[in-house]
């Protein structure tokens, strides 16, 4: 294979599409360029080992330094991406170089959703190393933060802040925390975990302003509440980065569009991870999850699909979240409006709730059992005729009723 595949975004995704080409038998060049200046690194740890100092950046970094030129992966870190002809099949950097390519993969992920109000010193987000060495530096014992947004970014700094001796505020626009994620039954939990840990949770903040002034950042909220701490982390969603596709005339509906095959509108260029907006073969209608496991199993389809070995994308999400000492995991696509079903104990934190939408299982969510989150993604893919008394039944183990499953023919 003499092709040249460029990978732009060095992410999970990036990073693990160059990885998945190699294991795939690709024997042509692969450049894998991105604006992050560290090599690959996990990046949910920003928000947890990073941030609570309990691991160093070479920790937590997806291979060694010397991997990436073992593989003949041309790894450049720092280089930003400015624009994409498509018809030259040339992309231009921000150095006023052009890199030629003959398959380019657009792994661009998102960045962090911004409030309107000006930046300074004591306001934070979290997306990169950047971003955290500088809330690392602020967030020391006995400083006090607000958090704005409780899903999982103000979730876990929230919980990590707590570590490291900080008092917490976190103001979140809707009636529970992480309801992005959670039904309304589990969120409740999750916000009692908050206030266990001396969290002190504002929900329902329809924030005005967010100030900075001599002694503190400012949040008020439109019905008159005020909150000060001597600085903010703002985690109030991320956006799909789009920018550079979309002028390049590829098609962007919520992130970037993509068949099965992860083929964006333009031939030979595709798209995957956190950026790219896939028709959801379980459930129908497109979905963009913003989800390591997603972002990992992109990159191998559209390996797959290089290198002539295409199969319909299909996978179902799967989440972890570490917050309040407590390992929260969450399987397909939970909704609001989902029949719940509970097996184990809520109150006690060791439980797994199923949700039904339809008479389908669509998700779940455990605390403390991650064993039966493997088994509901098979449930979830198996799509079977199971009964809300077996599904309740605490006595029958998910994992052999899934195991049940996969023994059967399909
Ligand atoms: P999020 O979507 O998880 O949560 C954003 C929260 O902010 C929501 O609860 C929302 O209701 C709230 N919000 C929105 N506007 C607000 C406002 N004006 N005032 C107050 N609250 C407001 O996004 P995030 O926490 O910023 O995380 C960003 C990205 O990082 C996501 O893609 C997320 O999946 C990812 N992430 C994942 C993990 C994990 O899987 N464990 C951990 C950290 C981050």
């Amino acid at each position: 294979d003499t092709r040249t595949v460029v990978i732009v975004g060095t992410g999970i995704a990036g990073s693990g599409a160059a990885q998945a080409l190699r294991k795939e038998g690709f024997g042509g060049s692969i450049i894998l360029i991105g604006s992050e200046t560290e090599e690959p690194y996990r990046r949910p740890a920003l928000s947890k080992e990073l941030l609570s100092g309990k691991a160093s950046i070479d920790r937590v970094r997806l291979r060694p330094s010397t991997f990436w030129n073992e593989q003949g992966i041309d790894l450049r870190i720092g280089v930003t991406v400015t624009r994409i002809d498509t018809d030259s099949r040339t992309i231009h950097l921000a150095d006023g170089d052009g890199v030629d390519y003959d398959v380019l993969i657009l792994a661009t992920g998102g960045r962090s959703r911004r409030l309107t109000a000006e930046d300074s010193e004591r306001v934070h987000y979290l997306r990169d190393i950047a971003d955290m060495r500088r809330l690392q530096s602020q967030l020391i014992e006995g400083s006090s933060l607000l958090v704005v947004g409780g899903g999982l970014i103000g979730s876990e700094v929230a919980s990590t802040a707590r570590d490291l001796g900080c008092s917490v505020q976190v103001l979140e626009a809707q009636p529970l925390p992480l309801s992005r994620l959670l039904p309304p039954s589990i969120a409740e939990k999750i916000a009692a975990l908050h206030n266990l840990a001396g969290v002190a949770l504002q929900t329902g903040v329809d924030l005005e302003t967010l100030t900075t002034g001599v002694d503190g950042v400012t949040a008020r909220a439109r019905d008159g509440r005020e909150w000060t701490a001597d600085l903010a982390v703002v985690a109030i969603g991320s956006l799909p980065d789009t920018d550079v596709a979309a002028a390049a005339g590829i098609a962007v509906d919520n992130g970037i569009s993509v068949d099965r095959y992860l083929r964006t509108s333009v031939i030979d260029v595709y798209a995957i991870g956190d950026v790219a907006n896939v028709p959801n073969g379980f459930l129908g209608g497109m979905h963009r999850g913003e989800h390591w496991n997603t972002a990992q199993d992109h990159a191998v389809a559209v390996a797959k699909t290089i290198v002539g070995k295409e199969e319909p994308f299909e996978s179902v999400p799967w989440s972890w979240s570490n917050q309040f000492g407590r390992n929260i995991q969450v399987a397909g696509w939970p909704g609001a409006d989902d029949t719940v079903i509970v097996r184990g104990d809520l109150d006690s934190y060791d439980f797994t709730a199923i949700c039904m939408r339809d008479g389908n299982i669509v998700g779940a969510v455990s605390v403390g059992r991650p064993k039966d989150i493997r088994a509901v993604r098979t449930l979830i893919e198996r799509s079977p005729d199971i009964s809300v008394d077996v599904l309740a039944d605490s006595n029958r183990d998910l994992t052999e009723l899934a195991a049940g499953l996969v023994a059967l023919p399909v």
